[in-house]
């Protein structure tokens, strides 16, 4: 066995294989691969081998599509059939819901350049005659996916990727991982020690154990997976072609022909999650027990549903465990803290995704970048909060519901209330209804006296619209209180923190007792955070960002290598806060400060450290409304206090609470974008508008290079809002814009904007394009509406409230 190694791949199933390839591809050719047994003896080997495009986010979608496409790349060149069954899918929808569901998957794909559409039932049972239609009312087909032999694939990317010099070691089992002082890593097996720069983490069924091995608890858990072979069904007898792979939401079954038989499988509520403390390290090869019992009313909803294969006898039965994350979607990435770690886990469709999870994982470790946003694959957003009980929890909920359609408005209920602010039970109290951000309970809306706190799970307009509406009118009309705990907060001080900071960031570092907005670009000249830095001393500042990319910043920060004399710290916990916004916010506030708050003495984008109440206090005139506006940052002690405080200030001038949906709709009214929707790190400054906070007069600081390059030559795209024609739905997210039958751009985000009176879409369009009242369309649920460019903020397009 080689005694050094560039990187050591611990794992052999089909992930730690196609990393292995991509490594060898990308050019680090001095790789190796450990497997403690035989290679795909975790979960690989018994898979069903199903391969599809589907996700919720694009860029991954993209990346399943890359890993069906590349297989053909690595019969090539290994020799060795992936045994592809390139069928393409069905999936059907039985209840309304679903069928808006489909009609959207739709939308998304006409931009991915997917072959994707809507067909009748009739058509459906052409390509799956098994199908009892009347239990659906329709049926989305696409060209891509289909099945492929596991061990097969497997073999290929191992035979690939020693083509190109890597190796491989079967039947060596990693024990422990001991990290140098330089940071590189000393392999110890049961067959000697290697030396390696990079460990990645492939270890499938073991991922959470080998995460142990360098201290890390991966927010990971295994479930039993059961599905069955039929005997030969004669309905499928003298057919040329295989029955296209299909998916049944509403009997929460999928199938595809094996053979002259079919594979059924099904994901069952109440599934059973396998080893929850400790993976078996002897466990090789298995399959797990049979239960028919438990699984026989889940299977007969699919045999009344495809009624030819309740008339045939069952070949064959397989139970298999395999891994999940708490949502669903893999733990890729580096891990914060532990330098040259990386992980590629949880990856419960590694025939859709192993691929792609390897290119992007590749470019990572080589050239320092994924190359494209990959957040919600991205090992960094889960934190603190993914304890092993709240994974205990979130993943048999996630396995629940594999076939259940995510509405965009749905709140799901496993492992909360778990993070809670301290005045949780008072906005409770006053009806809200709580969404979780990064783990913490956050208020998405009020329930007047009368309504139910409860809502829909829609694409459509809720019960929630018209309180949300008059949400957003109270705060343009008076004064609003938004909690603003979920947002991402750092502590930066020390003597060097200006300094480095200044590097970190593309903007300009305010003066002691000013704000700013404050867009962190990757040295490729990419959106990795548009924050706000508060300095609060020369030494001293408080940013704030997006909750959910919390992980995701603190790695960034890590990784951007803050000197000794610089302390970066989060205060997620430590910090509370809200945002008062609206005209009579300033009367309110200044009823609890002494300080004079006018408009000259305390201006937009100033900030100051005083007393609110009874609250030692950050106090900053900002916000995210477009009005008049302060936020208000406290420890969490005294929130409760505040919070009191200013509901007594409040209470005759009108304040009201509002919450995320009205600050979605307040916002896209003002065109504000918002990290991890419209910001991410595909974009680029001149793309989004956030070029406008760069200052490109400072000599030095990461992403300089591109994004001078970018202002040069012009951004390709932009971000814009459009009005779009009104109906019953607003849009979701990816849709595609469509410019003369052509898709030329998709949607990041959207909502009805009720002080305007419009249904608002955000996203991005072709630069030339991109003019007053430029004229598209977007399909929305199957209905192509108009959608017309607006450049300028559809309210309060000069900022007179904001400055007032
Ligand atoms: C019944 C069933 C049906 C499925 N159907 C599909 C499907 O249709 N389509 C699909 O895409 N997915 C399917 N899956 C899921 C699929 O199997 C997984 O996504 C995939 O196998 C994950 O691969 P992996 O490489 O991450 O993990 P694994 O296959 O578990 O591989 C991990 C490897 O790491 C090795 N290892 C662990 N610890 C060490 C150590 N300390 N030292 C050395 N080696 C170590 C193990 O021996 C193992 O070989 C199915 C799973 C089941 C159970």
């Amino acid at each position: 066995m080689k005694t050094s190694a560039r990187a050591v791949v611990i794992g052999g199933g089909v992930v730690g294989a196609s990393v292995l390839y991509h490594l060898a591809r990308i050019g680090w050719a001095d790789v190796l691969l450990l497997e403690k047994s035989e290679l795909t003896s975790g979960s690989t080997w018994h898979a069903a081998g199903g391969m599809h495009t589907f996700n919720g986010e694009a860029n991954i979608s993209l990346l399943q599509k890359y890993t069906i496409d590349l297989y053909r790349e690595i019969e090539a060149a290994s020799g060795q059939s992936c045994g592809l069954h390139p069928n393409g899918g069905l999936m059907l929808a039985a209840s309304p819901g679903e069928l808006d569901s489909l009609k959207l998957i739709c939308s998304r794909a006409r931009y991915l350049g997917m072959e994707t559409e809507m067909i009748s039932l009739e058509q459906a049972r052409n390509f799956n005659p098994l199908i009892d239609t009347s239990h659906f009312i329709g049926a989305l087909w696409r060209a891509d996916g289909g099945h492929c032999d596991p061990s097969g694939t497997t073999h290929a990317y191992v035979k690939a990727a020693r083509a190109l010099g890597a190796s491989v070691e079967r039947f060596t089992r990693v024990l422990s991982l001991g990290q140098r002082r330089d940071g590189t890593w000393d392999v110890v097996t049961d067959k000697g020690t290697v030396h390696a720069e990079h460990v990645v983490n492939c270890a499938g069924l073991w991922a959470r154990e080998v995460g142990h091995m360098v201290g890390i608890e991966l927010p990971v858990l295994a479930m039993e997976h059961h599905y069955l072979l039929t005997e030969d069904v004669p309905e499928l007898a003298g057919r040329e072609k295989e029955i296209v792979n299909t998916t049944d939401y509403a009997g929460e079954i999928y199938l595809r022909q094996e053979r002259g038989g079919v594979l059924i499988g099904t994901y069952e509520p109440h599934g059973i999650v396998w080893s929850p403390v400790k993976t078996p390290d002897d466990f090789s090869m298995q399959l797990l027990p049979e239960d028919f019992e438990r699984l026989a009313p889940y299977f007969e909803v699919g045999f009344r549903h495809f009624p030819a294969l309740g008339r045939v006898g069952i070949r064959k039965a397989v139970n298999g465990p395999f891994t999940f994350a708490p949502d669903g979607n893999p733990l890729v990435g580096p891990v914060r803290g532990v330098r040259n770690f990386w992980v590629a886990c949880a990856v419960m469709a590694g025939f859709s995704q192993g691929g792609g999870i390897g290119l992007v994982l590749s470019r990572w470790m080589a050239q320092g970048d994924p190359g494209q946003d990959i957040i919600s694959m991205d090992v960094a957003r889960f934190g603190a909060f993914a304890t092993p009980k709240y994974t205990s929890l979130k993943v048999p909920e996630n396995y629940s519901r594999r076939f259940r359609l995510a509405y965009p408005n749905e709140e799901l209920p496993a492992a909360r209330p778990v993070r809670r602010s301290p005045i949780y039970d008072k906005l409770r109290a006053a009806g809200a209804v709580m969404g979780a951000n990064f783990g913490l309970e956050n208020a998405l809306w009020f329930a007047p006296e009368g309504v139910a706190p409860t809502e829909t799970p829609t694409y459509r307009r809720s019960e929630a619209f018209p309180v949300v509406r008059a949400e957003c009118q109270a705060v343009r009309r008076t004064v609003g209180l938004y909690e603003t705990t979920n947002y991402g907060k750092y502590e930066v001080a020390g003597r060097g923190a200006r300094a480095w900071l200044d590097r970190v960031f593309a903007s300009r570092i305010p003066k002691p007792g000013r704000f700013a907005l404050a867009p962190m670009l990757n040295p490729a000249g990419r959106i990795m955070g548009d924050l706000s830095i508060a300095c609060l001393a020369q030494d001293r500042f408080l940013i704030v960002g997006s909750g959910f990319a919390e992980d995701f910043h603190l790695r960034w920060f890590w990784a951007s290598e803050p000197p000794a004399d610089v302390s970066v710290r989060s205060a997620a916990s430590t910090l509370n806060g809200v945002s008062i916004a609206g005209p009579r916010s300033r009367e309110l506030v200044q009823h609890l400060v002494r300080d004079d708050l006018s408009a000259s003495a305390f201006r937009l984008f100033q900030v100051t450290e005083t007393a609110v109440g009874f609250a030692p206090a950050i106090l900053t005139r900002a916000g995210f409304t477009g009005e008049l506006g302060y936020e208000i940052w406290t420890t969490p002690d005294y929130f409760s206090s505040l919070y009191d405080d200013l509901w007594d200030a409040g209470r005759e001038l009108g304040l009201v609470h509002f919450g995320g949906r009205a600050l979605s709709s307040l916002r896209l009214e003002k065109a504000y974008g918002s990290f991890n929707k419209d910001f991410r790190p595909d974009y680029t400054p001149g793309e989004t508008g956030l070029d406008r906070f760069v200052d490109f007069s400072k000599p030095d600081f990461t992403g300089r290079a591109a994004a001078l390059a970018e202002r040069a030559a012009g951004p390709k795209r932009r971000f814009v809002v459009m009005e779009v024609a009104d109906a019953d739905a607003e849009v979701v997210g990816y849709e595609s814009i469509m410019k003369d039958g052509a898709a030329v751009g998709y949607v990041t985000s959207g909502a009805y904007g009720h002080c305007v009176g419009r249904s608002l879409a955000a996203g991005y369009v072709p630069a030339t394009l991109a003019r007053e009242g430029a004229r598209f369309e977007i399909d929305i649920l199957g209905e192509m509406r108009a959608a017309t460019v607006r450049l300028e903020p559809l309210y309060d397009p000069h900022g007179l409230r904001l400055r007032s």
